[in-house]
């Protein structure tokens, strides 16, 4: 990895998982372009939680520089107890996102206006002006919470600030509002994207992803950062028996900004070519 955060990719491959600082990443959209560009992707997805904001930035950078952008959004949804994550990517009718997704960014400003009063009755002296301060404008995380404590000298790093505070059980700890899968399922493929299963990791079992599969889920990450080579290997062979479209990314948040670096998933074209079937396949199918 070089310095700015970026793995240096033989031609074609891509990344399909990151974000910028229309939600928790460090980087505003064209600067994540721009990485993408000097990475030697050939395309990417900005992949934002809960938001399109930073999807026309990056569109017109990505036009100027000859790099393709999938348009896509993170939805933290539940599956039962568990929490889960889904990507619609291939998003052809944003318009019809807008109305949820501006309702979970409130409910996000409210949970870390929550968040924060819980700390202060820790005794820890952090504002909810410092955290809007690092969210600039875009959706709110417990990143940017994270951010707001390391700079008011509360703690050390993100990691001190999640494995004390902010991580679930932990006593900063607030859960977010989110949909049923069966209705984040919908909720992609009524704007045309396709549903994608994020970091799906250890949990990806055949008995876990069969009801899954049945309400309509068509891909699954098999490459991201926090997957061992095992679930690897297991996530890719669960994906051909079912039929579903491979994905993959860094779910890259800016140079710094943890150990992942752009591009150091090395997806291979062939899989954005697999999802790019699958959405005309299924295009063609709505309009017949
Ligand atoms: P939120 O969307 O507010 O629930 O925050 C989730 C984001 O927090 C994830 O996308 C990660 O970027 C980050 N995150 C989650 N767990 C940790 C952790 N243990 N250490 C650092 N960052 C984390
Ligand atoms: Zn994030
Ligand atoms: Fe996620
Ligand atoms: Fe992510």
């Amino acid at each position: 990895m070089t310095a700015a955060g970026h793995a240096n990719v033989p031609p074609g491959e891509v990344d399909l998982h990151m974000h910028s600082t229309a939600s928790d990443g460090s980087l505003p959209p064209a600067a994540v372009v721009n990485a993408a560009r000097v990475a030697g992707l050939a395309a990417i997805a900005l992949t934002d939680h809960d938001t399109l904001a930073g999807l026309e930035e990056a569109e017109r950078t990505a036009d100027a520089l000859g790099i393709r952008v999938v348009r896509g959004v993170e939805l933290s949804a539940h599956d039962g107890a568990r929490e889960i994550h889904l990507l619609a990517l291939h998003i052809q009718r944003p318009a019809l996102l807008e109305a949820q997704l501006t309702q979970f960014r409130s409910d996000r400003d409210l949970r870390a206006q929550r968040i924060v009063d819980k700390l202060q009755r820790l005794g820890m002296k952090v504002e909810m002006d410092a955290v809007y301060e690092e969210a600039q404008g875009g959706a709110i995380g417990r990143p940017h919470v994270a951010r707001a404590m390391i700079k008011g000298g509360h703690v050390r790093d993100s990691k001190e600030a999640f494995e004390r505070f902010l991580g679930a059980g932990r006593p900063g700890f607030i859960a977010k509002t989110r949909l049923e899968i069966a209705d984040a399922i919908q909720l992609a493929h009524s704007a045309g994207a396709l549903a994608i299963w994020a970091h799906p990791g250890p949990e990806c079992r055949r008995e876990r992803l069969e009801p899954l599969v049945r309400k309509g889920l068509d891909g699954v990450e098999i490459r991201h950062p926090s997957h061992l080579t095992e679930d690897v290997k297991r996530i890719g062979a669960l994906a051909d028996f079912f039929g579903l479209v491979p994905s993959g990314g860094s779910d890259w948040h800016g140079a710094g900004e943890g150990p992942r670096a752009l591009g150091s998933m090395h997806i291979p074209p062939a899989w954005l070519n697999a999802q790019d079937v699958l959405v005309a396949r299924k295009s063609a199918a709505e309009v017949a």
